[in-house]
């Protein structure tokens, strides 16, 4: 086939029907979940100032350095593409004052933007549902978004593995650093080269690097969980203490670091082997210092993003796509005289909830291969005659069930082979 003249932008999807039922039956039962927990829904604009995520996120990040879809506005100012929710969502709280004395819980669903390699599971444009937990700083608010993560997933009878890690402090991340640069530097040369260009900016990204070298380095490396403040390692032990009580299993994955800076104490991530290289399909932490950092009152907050397409990947390999709803009814006119009357019974149908298309209109034949590829259950075609008083069959496509009946009588006829009237 030529390639069209126009296309998409490349790492951004098209979503036809039959993907967008996945996608709304999932955010369905996720609404449900997250009204159980008295999360609600916050929106916040695609497009941020710049600055904003060179603050949030951190200078040194991959998203900053490399990732943004960064633009000037008209006039002149920088203008950025959400790469994540957490920043827009922490802004907007601090400018409404909606943090002071309170603990907001909310969530946001949306597209994400980042100029990433494309591949499976990872796109330029994907679409993320994230929960946000303000003014809990301590380990039962972990322990609580981690259940909501676990219900969520649960939900959408998909299963994954939590692990959980602590970066403790900044001050106690500063110092771990120091000691992790003196074991990786030695050894520099036998990183990747991505590695190594982030070696002395942000040595702790080396520990989750993908590449099998880096891993293996990684392995051997001091470990931050041995390196925490008391504080911080009380907090670890309370969570892990309260996942234990909630039943829900863990591992501690002491190179789990999380690619963004502002992590304080908890990180976790729900991963999957199904899914190849991109396996986390959830992923969060506490990001205690975030809000003053970015003008609002001192609070501790935690929260989590799930990647939707990587979601649904896992729903469609672990339980199969979910079929698309098919039409109760197809209705052809077979002449212009018979339209008007065909589009009222069909506005009537609709009416009670009754799903329906229609056709014409046309010829026999062409309704008959309509109505086929419309994959109705049942058809019916209406030309002059059945108006003026024959009767009209109404056929079952699949099957052999069949009624025949006056025009005006064909919602007795549906009701008799057992369609249903949702809003009669
Ligand atoms: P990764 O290590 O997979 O790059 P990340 O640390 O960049 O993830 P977060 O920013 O924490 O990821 O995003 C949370 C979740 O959003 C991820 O676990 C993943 O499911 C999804 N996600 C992140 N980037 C992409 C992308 N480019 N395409 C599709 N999904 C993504
Ligand atoms: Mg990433």
């Amino acid at each position: 086939m030529a390639k069209p003249v126009l296309q998409a932008v490349r790492g951004m999807n098209d979503l036809f029907p039959e993907d967008t039922f996945s996608w709304q039956l999932l955010e369905e039962q996720f609404r449900e979940v997250l009204a159980c927990y008295d999360v609600g829904e916050i929106r916040v604009p695609l497009v941020e100032h710049t600055d904003l995520f060179a603050r949030a996120i951190g200078d040194v990040t991959d998203i900053v350095q490399k990732e943004m879809y960064t633009f000037p506005d008209r006039n002149g100012e920088s203008l950025t593409l959400r790469p994540e929710g957490t920043a827009g969502v922490v802004r907007a709280l601090v400018e409404h004052g909606s943090l002071r004395g309170k603990t907001p819980r909310v969530y946001y669903m949306g597209p994400m933007f980042r100029h990433e390699r494309p591949q499976k599971g990872r796109y330029r444009q994907f679409h993320q549902l994230g929960v946000e937990y303000l003014g809990m700083g301590q380990a039962a608010a972990d322990a609580e978004i981690i259940a909501l993560s676990a219900r969520l997933l649960k939900s959408a009878s998909v299963s994954a593995d939590l692990q959980i890690n602590s970066l403790g402090t900044p001050a106690s991340r500063a110092s771990y650093r120091e000691i992790l640069l003196a074991y990786l530097r030695p050894q520099a040369e036998s990183l990747c080269a991505d590695c190594q260009s982030r070696l002395e900016r942000n040595p702790l990204r080396v520990l989750d690097c993908k590449v099998e070298n880096c891993q293996q380095i990684s392995t051997g490396a001091p470990r931050l969980s041995d390196h925490l403040d008391p504080e911080s390692e009380q907090h670890f032990l309370q969570l892990q203490h309260l996942l234990d009580a909630l039943q829900i299993p863990y591992t501690v994955n002491p190179a789990l670091v999380r690619g963004l800076d502002y992590y304080h104490r908890t990180v976790f991530e729900w991963v999957t082997g199904a899914l190849g290289s991109q396996g986390t399909v959830l992923a969060g932490g506490r990001y205690d210092g975030l809000v003053a950092q970015l003008g609002g009152p001192d609070t501790p907050a935690i929260g989590f993003a799930l990647g939707m397409e990587r979601l649904l990947a896992l729903q469609a390999l672990q339980n199969g796509m979910a079929p698309l709803p098919v039409p109760d009814l197809f209705m052809g006119a077979l002449e212009e005289e018979s339209v008007a009357s065909l589009l009222q019974m069909a506005e009537d149908l609709r009416s009670r909830g009754v799903r329906t298309v229609t056709a014409g209109p046309a010829g026999f034949r062409a309704l008959l291969r309509q109505a086929e590829r419309s994959a109705s259950r049942y058809q019916v075609l209406l030309g002059r005659s059945q108006l003026q008083g024959d009767t009209v069959l109404l056929k079952e496509q699949l099957g052999n069930r069949q009624w025949e009946g006056p025009w005006r009588d064909l919602p007795s006829g549906l009701a008799a082979l057992g369609v249903d009237f949702p809003n009669a």
